[in-house]
C-alpha cells in the first residue's frame, strides 16, 4: 500500500506599521530593542484598559487578502481567544474566528514541471503574543515588545501533497508580503512562520486521514524537512497499526525530529467569544476598490514578464523573489539595453544569480545594500565585453565596488587589470609554459584533451590577469597545432 502526505499550512506574517494592533506602542523592529521598551497597560493586559483597531493593520490585510484573490468580508469581527501562557498576560489573544477579514483566495505554485493553485481558507486580523527569555538558569524572563504586535494568519486548504510544494507555497507567499512591502519577512527573526499540518492517505483515496501540526518553523529547510520526517512516522504509524491522534509537535532543528507538545485542542477548548471591547469591522466597497489600485505587479507576473525576455525559469524565478532584485534587474536591462555594445537581460540575469549572488551571500548582505548599482554592474560587463579585463579580474573588482562607493574603471587602473599582454609576448608565455611541461604537452599531442585546460590554466595564472582567455585558447590551439607538424 502507498501513502502520500496531505498537507495545509498556516502562516503568520508580522506586519511592518508603525504601531501595535490595539495600542499606540512602537511595533518597529522589536528584536533590536531594549527589552519591555514599547509597552503600555494595554498591551501588557493591565485590567480596566481599553484596546483600538490599527487601521493601517486592516488596510494590510486587505492588500494581502486582495493579492491571494480572496473575496474580502463586509463584516468581521474580533473574539477572543482564551488560553493562559505566561507570554500572553491578558489571558486571551484578540484574533478572528467565525468571521475572518477575507476568505476563499488561491495562491498559484510554479516550478519547472508543474503550476498548481493552492486554495486559500481565510486571512484573519490578530495580534502576537510576548516572548519568554530561557537564556537564565535562575529564571524565565519575559519581553513584551513583541505583544500586541499586529499579525495576519493566513490558513491554506490542504492542498499541498509534498514537501517540494509546501515550500514553493511559502517561498511565493514571501515574495508576495515582500512587493506588498507589508511586512519585513526575515524568517529569522519570526517576522514570518510557518506551521505544517501534515496527514497522509491512500494514494488516489479521497478519505482524509487525521492531522498533526508542526509548530512554529522558521526556515524553509526547517518545513521541508519536518514534512518529510512526520510523513515517513505517520508511514511507521500506520504500518504498525497505531491510532494517529490529533497532535501538537515542535520540530528539533538539531535532531531532525518532530516532539509530542500536546494532545491538539479543540476550538471549544479556546471558549471563543466576540471580543466586548471592539467595535466589528464594516468594510465598504469604495475601501476596497481603493486599495485595489494600490496593488503592485506581482512575483507570478513578474516572472512570465522575465521568461518574455528568454530568462530560463530558474533564473526568472530567482529575480522574480523580492521586490529590491526584480527592480534591480528591471533597472539594469534598461540601461544595458542602451550601451554600446548592447548588454542583453540573458547576461545581466547571469551575472546577478551567479557573481553579483554569491558576493553578497558571502558578505551576508542584499542587494538593495551594496555599492554595486546597476549602471555600475553595466560598465563592469561592458569592460569584460570590450576585452579591457577578463571575467576572474571581474570578479575582484566586483568585490572592491562593493566595498567601495567606486568605479569599476578606477579600480581597474588602481589594480592594473588590463589586459595589456601583446600577443607576441602571449605566443611566448605560452610556449615556455609547454616546454616546463613536456609530459603534459606530451599527452596533449596524442590527444588527451583533458589536459588541455590543465595547461591553459598554468599559461593564465602565470599572466596574472593581463590576457584575454579566449586569445590564450587560440594561441595553445596553434602551439600545438604547430608542434604537430614538426613532428609529422
Ligand atoms: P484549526 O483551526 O483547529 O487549526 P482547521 O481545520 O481550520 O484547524 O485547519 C487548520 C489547517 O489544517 C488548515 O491549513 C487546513 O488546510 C489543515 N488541515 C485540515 N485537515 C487536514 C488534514 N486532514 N490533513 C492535513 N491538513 C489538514
Ligand atoms: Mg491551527
Ligand atoms: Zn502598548
Amino acid at each position: 500500500m502507498s501513502f502520500e502526505p496531505v498537507i495545509g499550512i498556516e502562516t503568520h506574517v508580522e506586519l511592518n506599521t508603525k504601531s501595535k494592533m490595539f495600542c499606540g506602542c512602537s511595533s518597529v523592529d522589536s528584536t533590536i530593542a531594549q527589552p519591555n521598551q514599547f509597552v503600555c497597560p494595554i498591551c501588557a493586559g493591565f485590567p480596566g484598559t481599553l484596546p483600538t483597531t490599527n487601521s493601517k493593520a486592516i488596510e494590510y490585510g486587505i492588500l494581502i487578502s486582495l493579492a491571494l484573490n480572496c473575496k474580502i468580508n463586509r463584516l468581521s469581527i474580533f473574539s477572543r481567544k482564551n488560553y493562559f501562557y505566561p507570554d500572553l498576560p491578558k489571558g486571551y489573544q484578540i484574533s478572528q474566528h467565525s468571521h475572518p477579514l477575507a476568505s476563499q483566495g488561491s495562491l498559484t505554485i510554479q516550478s519547472n514541471t508543474m503550476t498548481k493553485m493552492i486554495r486559500i481558507r481565510s486571512v484573519h486580523l490578530e495580534e502576537d503574543a510576548g516572548k519568554l527569555i530561557h537564556s537564565n538558569p535562575e529564571a524565565t524572563l519575559i519581553d513584551l515588545n513583541r505583544a500586541g504586535i499586529p499579525l495576519v494568519e493566513i490558513v491554506s486548504e490542504p492542498d499541498l501533497s509534498n514537501a517540494e510544494e509546501a515550500v514553493s507555497y511559502a517561498k511565493e507567499l514571501r515574495s508576495i508580503l515582500s512587493y506588498l512591502q507589508v511586512s519585513t519577512g526575515h524568517m529569522e527573526k519570526g517576522a514570518l512562520r510557518f506551521e505544517a499540518n501534515v496527514s497522509i492517505r491512500q494514494k488516489n483515496s479521497r478519505k482524509m486521514g487525521v492531522r498533526r501540526e508542526i509548530k512554529n518553523l522558521n526556515s524553509f529547510k526547517a518545513l521541508q524537512r519536518s514534512i518529510e520526517y512526520e510523513t515517513q512516522q505517520q508511514i511507521k504509524f500506520h504500518k504498525s497499526n497505531q491510532t494517529i491522534v490529533q497532535q501538537t509537535l515542535a520540530w528539533n532543528e538539531t535532531t531532525g525530529q518532530t516532539v509530542v507538545q500536546r494532545t491538539k485542542e479543540n476550538d471549544d477548548d479556546y471558549r471563543y467569544f466576540p471580543e466586548p471591547d471592539l467595535p466589528n469591522i464594516l468594510i465598504e466597497n469604495k475601501w476596497i476598490n481603493e486599495l485595489k489600485q494600490t496593488v503592485p505587479e506581482l512575483p507570478f507576473d513578474k516572472r512570465k514578464q522575465f521568461q518574455a525576455m528568454g530568462i530560463s525559469f530558474d533564473d526568472a524565478h530567482l529575480l522574480a523573489s523580492k521586490k529590491e532584485i526584480a527592480t534591480y534587474f528591471d533597472a539594469a536591462v534598461k540601461i544595458g539595453a542602451n550601451c554600446c555594445p548592447k548588454i542583453t537581460p540573458n547576461t545581466l540575469a547571469n551575472w546577478i544569480t551567479t557573481h553579483l549572488f554569491r558576493l553578497l551571500n558571502e558578505f551576508d548582505t542584499t542587494i538593495d545594500k551594496t555599492h554595486i548599482r546597476p549602471q555600475k554592474l553595466v560598465s563592469l560587463i561592458t569592460l569584460v565585453k570590450t576585452d579591457v579585463i577578463n571575467v576572474n579580474s571581474a570578479r575582484l573588482v566586483l568585490r572592491e565596488i562593493h566595498i567601495k562607493p567606486t568605479d569599476p574603471l578606477i579600480v581597474v587602473n588602481q589594480l592594473n587589470l588590463q589586459q595589456t599582454l601583446s600577443d607576441k609576448t602571449l605566443s611566448t608565455i605560452v610556449n615556455d609554459i609547454l616546454e616546463q611541461h613536456p609530459e603534459q604537452t606530451q599527452l596533449l599531442l596524442e590527444g588527451k584533451t583533458s589536459v588541455f585546460n590543465w595547461l591553459f590554466g598554468q599559461i593564465m595564472k602565470s599572466t596574472k590577469g593581463k590576457s584575454n582567455p579566449k586569445t590564450i585558447k587560440n594561441l595553445l590551439k596553434s602551439a600545438i597545432e604547430n608542434k604537430r607538424i614538426k613532428e609529422k
